[in-house]
């Protein structure tokens, strides 16, 4: 029999394993509670546990049961102590990266969904890279119980999850939402599902499932481009689903979950940030329950372009409130622990990553 990994099973399918094998339903809660609650990493050897679960973890611990192992294999920290990137090492020795950014009180971690990403963004680390593989429910998992265990040790909790590291979350769409279903089951890490948000590139049709099985999370689209010429030269996924066909997409979140859509625009310099790339965003977005998130440019390696200067990304800010749009700026946080998607990876293996 293979090995499972504890991370990969729902909790419908934890209860229906130890069902299966003549436990009893009520075990299945507490299981959760040592692996998500306590963030145990040997339940085997917790003796309150009741008999007959401690007797079924002993006897398949290390043959038929487990955890996935994402070892940290690297911690980085920003100089501005807020941000800290790990570089997880899975069993396959691919490397992966989280990230955890904020305060005391309301840190935010940053998932990978992917060991790199078959998007090709031209100026992103990640699809610089490749794809590699899809990570599993487990895989996934494992970054918040490392990240939640690390907070918990500084006396800290995890309050919002991002899937916005390496990979393209929609294209692995099954076990990421499987993931995001595990943190937020009570009692465990119990995440808000309401402080947890998607972004995607925009695969519309994993768009369009999302809003019909009424997933309970944040969705982001990064636009970065308001033609298709444009967008196309940056994303190749454009040429798939062109802006017509995923705005309608985003048309129909907002519309038919009552949700406001939230839009990612990463500013090139004079590539994507001038006067008139503001009023052609503005003309796309009009009407629609929508607000921007801006982000200057991290360089990286294998992309000619810059960051726009400040001065630029403070018009363009300006340019779409003045049309109504709310917008804001982030940064791009940690740019000195090369917190940018992809980057920790890419730098460690002389790759495309710049910024740090
Ligand atoms: N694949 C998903 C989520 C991961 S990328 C997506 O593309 O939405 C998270 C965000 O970082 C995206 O908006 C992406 O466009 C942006 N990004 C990637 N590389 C960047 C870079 N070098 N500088 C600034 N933003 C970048
Ligand atoms: Fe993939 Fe997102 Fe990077 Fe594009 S920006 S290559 S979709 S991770």
């Amino acid at each position: 029999m293979e090995m499972v990994s504890l991370y990969d099973l729902s909790f419908e399918g934890l209860r229906a394993r130890l069902v299966g094998d003549g436990l009893k339903a009520a075990h299945a809660t507490a299981l959760w509670r040592t692996l998500y609650r306590d963030l145990e990493s040997d339940p085997q050897q917790r003796e309150d546990l009741p008999p007959p679960l401690r007797r079924w973890l002993s006897e398949g611990w290390g043959k038929t049961l487990g955890l996935s192992v994402a070892s940290v294999k690297e911690r980085v920290e920003s100089s501005d102590g807020m941000t800290r990137k790990l570089l997880l090492d899975l069993s396959d020795r691919q490397e992966i990266e989280t990230v955890l950014m904020g305060y005391p009180g309301r840190f935010t971690a940053c998932l990978s969904s992917q060991a790199g990403c078959a998007m090709g963004c031209v100026f992103c680390a990640t699809g610089q890279m490749g794809f590699v593989r899809h990570l599993s429910a487990g895989e996934i998992v494992a970054q918040v119980v490392q990240a939640q265990r690390l907070l918990r040790a500084e006396g800290g909790a995890l309050r919002n999850l991002v899937m916005m590291g390496m990979g393209e979350p929609l294209h692995n769409y099954d076990a990421v939402m499987q993931a995001l279903e595990t943190v937020c089951h009570k009692p465990g890490i119990s995440l808000a599902p309401s402080r947890v948000s998607v972004s995607t590139v925009g695969l519309v049709p994993a768009m369009v499932r999302f809003v019909e099985e009424k997933r309970p999370y944040a969705l982001a689209v990064s636009l970065h481009a308001a033609t298709d010429a444009e967008r196309s030269a940056l994303l190749p996924v454009n040429q798939r689903w062109p802006l017509a066909e995923l705005m309608e997409a985003c048309r129909y979140y907002s519309e038919r979950l009552g949700r406001r859509m939230f839009f990612a625009w990463t500013l090139i310099a004079g590539r994507n940030d001038t006067k008139e790339h503001a009023e052609c965003l503005a003309g796309l977005l009009g009407g629609m329950d929508a607000h921007v998130n801006l982000i200057r440019l991290n360089a990286t390696a294998g992309f000619g372009g810059g960051a726009s200067g400040e001065a630029a990304a403070d018009a363009f800010r300006k340019r779409l409130q003045g049309a109504g749009i709310p917008c804001t700026i982030r940064q791009f946080r940690g740019i000195d622990v090369a917190a940018g998607c992809g980057q920790l990876r890419a730098a460690r293996r002389g790759g495309g990553g710049g910024g740090s």
